[in-house]
């Protein structure tokens, strides 16, 4: 199995990159974000609880994410590998995926961490609210709370992988292009 962490602030550009790597490599796409927010679409229970979260800006519990995206990873026991986007977010929650990837006799290959400086971040989050809907895109505070949540929550979760050495830092800044050439570079080299 081919594993991938596409790692990264809000706005990095992690969705967009993943759509792209899942096509040029066939892995499953697992994004916890896109999970939460179809629980929220379908009115579930999981949905009600994550949506305080959301709204607010901060993180959904690690228990409620690790046993939902493990239960992903589980309905995908087939899969040639997976592109985790936005997941780990903390160092319980990378510590829990090695953990049930070793149930699978897999392991993550590498880190890949998008770098956009944070004036940067502000300016795609804005936009993309035009076009995502998504609530927690368009209020700045709520934006505010989610880069201030990545630096001090997530951020160390480099340093997990930094220690296993498989974190490589992918310069975030130049056409969508560049930035996927760079990526398939890296995965094709590490
Ligand atoms: P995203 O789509 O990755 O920007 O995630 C949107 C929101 O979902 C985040 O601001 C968090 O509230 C929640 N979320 C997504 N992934 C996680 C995670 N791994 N751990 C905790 N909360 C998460």
């Amino acid at each position: 199995m081919l594993n991938i962490v596409l790692f990264g602030p809000p706005g990095a550009g992690k969705g967009t990159q993943s759509e792209r790597i899942i096509e040029k490599y066939g892995l499953v796409h697992l994004s916890t974000g896109d999970v939460f927010r179809a629980n929220i679409k379908g009115e579930t229970e999981l949905g009600i609880l994550a949506k305080s979260y959301i709204d607010a800006g901060k993180l959904v519990p690690d228990e409620v994410t690790i046993n939902m995206l493990r239960s992903e990873v589980l309905k995908n026991e087939a899969a040639k590998g997976f592109i985790f986007d936005g997941f780990p977010r903390t160092n319980n929650q990378a510590a829990a995926l090695d953990n049930f990837l070793i149930e699978l006799n897999t392991s993550i290959k590498v880190m890949l961490a998008l770098e956009v400086e944070e004036n940067e971040l502000k300016t795609r989050l804005a936009k993309r609210s035009e076009i995502s809907g998504r609530a927690d895109d368009a209020n700045p505070e709520v934006i505010a709370n989610r880069i201030h949540v990545y630096n001090s929550e997530t951020a160390p979760v480099k340093e997990f992988y930094q220690e296993q050495n498989k974190f490589v830092s992918i310069d975030g800044i130049g056409s969508i292009d560049e930035i996927t050439n760079r990526l398939f570079s890296v995965i094709d080299n590490f």
